[in-house]
Formats: C-alpha cells, sequence, structure tokens
C-alpha cells in the first residue's frame, strides 16, 4: 500500500520532493524509478532543497554521483544510473561505501539498473508521466514494515471478537480519510503504516473488557472459543490493551506499527505527549477517537460514551487526568484540521 500524489507542474513536484527531503534522516536511502522526463531530477532537486542544499541540482548524467555537503557533518550523494547496463558492476562507483556510510543520505536515479539488489530499508519513489501530470507513488519499504495483507490473519491468531473488528475497520476508514486529504496537499504520509496500525490497534481489546458474557458477541462462541478468551483474558489480566497487542507486534519485529499502537491509549497524550512525534501517530491516535463501536460520532459523544462505561471507576486523580485527555484530543483536532479544506464534521 503506497501514497500516490498528483502534481501537474514541475515545480509541484520539486514541492513535494522538498517535503520529503524534510523528513530524511542519516542513513536514508531514496530509489526513484521512471522513464526518461519522468520528474525524477525535479522530485531530487526538492529533496535537496528539503535538506538545505542550495547549488544548483544538477543530473549527474556523466559523473554518475554528485556529491553535496550538508549540515553536521553529513552528506548527499545524488546518483543517476542510467548509462548502467542492467547487471553492470556498481562498486566502482563508490557506491557501496556511500551507502554504508551512515552519515550520508543517498538518492538514486534510475534505481531499476540495481535489478533486485536493493538494501532492506529504503524509500520508493515511482513517477509514471502522462503529458504534464505526473502520478508520484511513495512506499517506505524497511524490514519491521507490517504489510497491510497480514492483519486478517492476526485477528485469526488472536480469535479477535467480529464487533470489535468492525469498529477497527471504521477506525481504519476515517483515518484513511484524513490521510486521503494530506494527500491531496502534498504532505508526506505513509498510508501503509496508518492502515495497519487502525486495522490491529484493538486487536487484543478482548483482554481488557471488563466482563465477558456471551450472548453480547454477534459471532456463534464456540467452547473452544470461550476457552481461549478466558486464557487470554487470565494471562493478560490488569494489562491495558495497547500494550499487549505493542508488545506482541514488537516481538514479532513490527516495531512502527507497534509503537502507533501504544500510542492510541488515551492517557498516553498526557503523559507522553512528546512521543506523538508523527503525522501517522496523531490520525491513529485521533481516529480511535471518533468512532464509538463502528459508528462515526464526534469528539463530545465518543467521551460522553466512554465516561459513561468506566466514570463511576475513576478516582479524582484519574478524572483530572481524563479532563487533560479531552482538552489534548481537542487541541489534536484543532491542529489536525488546521491545514486542511475540511473540518472534523466532514469524515462521514
Ligand atoms: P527525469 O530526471 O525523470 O528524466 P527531469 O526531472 O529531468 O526527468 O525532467 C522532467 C521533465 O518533465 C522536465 O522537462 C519538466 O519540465 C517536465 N515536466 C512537466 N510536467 C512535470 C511535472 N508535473 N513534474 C515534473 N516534471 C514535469
Ligand atoms: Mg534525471
Amino acid at each position: 500500500m503506497r501514497s500516490t500524489y498528483y502534481t501537474q507542474a514541475p515545480a509541484v513536484t520539486i514541492q513535494l520532493g522538498a517535503r520529503l527531503g524534510r523528513l530524511l534522516k542519516e542513513g536514508d536511502i531514496v530509489f526513484l524509478f521512471g522513464e526518461l522526463g519522468a520528474g525524477k531530477t525535479h522530485f531530487v532537486k526538492g529533496i535537496a532543497e528539503g535538506l538545505g542544499v542550495t547549488d544548483l541540482i544538477k543530473s549527474p548524467t556523466y559523473a554518475y554521483v554528485n556529491t553535496y555537503d550538508l549540515k553536521k557533518g553529513r552528506s548527499l550523494h545524488h546518483y543517476d544510473l542510467y548509462r548502467l547496463e542492467p547487471g553492470d558492476d556498481v562498486t566502482s562507483l563508490g557506491y557501496e561505501e556511500t551507502l554504508a556510510d551512515p552519515k550520508a543520505i543517498n538518492v538514486v536515479e534510475w534505481a531499476d539498473r540495481l535489478g533486485d539488489r536493493l538494501p532492506s530499508r529504503y524509500i520508493r519513489v515511482d513517477i509514471l508521466m502522462e503529458e504534464d501530470t505526473r502520478s508520484i507513488a511513495i512506499d517506505f519499504v524497511y524490514p519491521t514494515r507490517l504489510r497491510d495483507d497480514m492483519t486478517q490473519s492476526y485477528y485469526e491468531e488472536w480469535q479477535t471478537p467480529l464487533h470489535v473488528r468492525a469498529h477497527s475497520e471504521k477506525v481504519t476508514d476515517v483515518a484513511r480519510q484524513i490521510a486521503e486529504v494530506y494527500i491531496q496537499k502534498n504532505q508526506i504520509v505513509d498510508i501503509n503504516l496508518i492502515h495497519t496500525a487502525c486495522m490491529l490497534h484493538d486487536l487484543c481489546r478482548l483482554c481488557d473488557f471488563r466482563e465477558i458474557k456471551k450472548d453480547r458477541f454477534q459471532e456463534g462462541v464456540t467452547d473452544a472459543k470461550w476457552q481461549k478468551w478466558a486464557e487470554l483474558r487470565k494471562k493478560y489480566k490488569g494489562v491495558h490493551h495497547a500494550d499487549i497487542a505493542s508488545d506482541f507486534l514488537k516481538s514479532c519485529g513490527f516495531e512502527e506499527t507497534a509503537e502507533v499502537i501504544r500510542l492510541h491509549k488515551s492517557v498516553n497524550i498526557v503523559r507522553e505527549f512528546k512521543s506523538y512525534n508523527s503525522l501517522e501517530k496523531w490520525i491513529v491516535y485521533y481516529a480511535d477517537k471518533r468512532v464509538k463501536h463502528a459508528e462515526i460520532v464526534n469528539l463530545a459523544e465518543r467521551f460522553r460514551d466512554g465516561q459513561a462505561r468506566h466514570g463511576i471507576l475513576n478516582t479524582p486523580e484519574q478524572q483530572a487526568e481524563f479532563k487533560e485527555v479531552e482538552k489534548r484530543t481537542y487541541d489534536l483536532e484543532k491542529m489536525l484540521f488546521e491545514k486542511l479544506d475540511i473540518g472534523p464534521g466532514d469524515i462521514i
């Protein structure tokens, strides 16, 4: 699952590249795919701009690579492998060295020339052209990435109840609507991360339901399922479902999705506000607060529902913390929609 952007002018392609450039960290690698004239070099111009390079960026077609100094001893290597034949040796270009340099950022045009010799972590940019329109698909590839087609098998593994799955699908829908508007605004969003985190945020919700009653579930609860549920609830007694799912997915190697899921737990927005450091984390947290069961509602209604179900148990300290959670969530809503042409009420 990738985020696809449409640009109608070279300047917009550059702007999109710059937004990606601003997110790049040391060690990041960007591979660009697309025909001659697709706009790869324009995109790289943007990346360089986003990284603070002020030199004129030209395609290094004859040199294969141009290097630019960045702040803090870092550097940007811009490769253009157009003249390389498939299977040709890239070692003589210094490619392996700069790719392995932890202080470097590498950007490679004509990455298809590398065949399947791609590292395990990179950002893939595919540009397709049609007259003056370019569709630019951006995909974040990393070994610890959970693929969107894997979510169903985790539901099965954890025997996640059907109504929890329905809730999760609705949350995914809300998050996608918001993410799509950000993508239309040419903001860089990892849509796969949002999708998988939303789908699995309540994977282990069953474990911390206050009580369970067989007839409350829409599916037929077999004895085997009931027993499995009882075992899970016993094993994870007292642990919040966000932490159970997050620890589990981390143990499977899916760090990024695990962390986004951990942060859907409401109190975390008060206890560790600083951890909410990406658009993906904001969107997933917020989308969950807009869905009551499998219905899209406003924040007030969702909070009222939460209070009705848990309110009486709260100590004054918890009550105060909950007020703060509400306030932070409203602030987040404001922040999320500030830059968009739609409002919270337009999510349907
Ligand atoms: P590549 O490096 O993929 O060969 P370049 O970036 O050098 O491509 O060139 C792209 C060409 O397409 C330029 O002539 C540019 O003006 C033109 N162009 C037209 N529309 C766009 C667009 N939306 N984005 C990028 N380039 C565009
Ligand atoms: Mg080029």
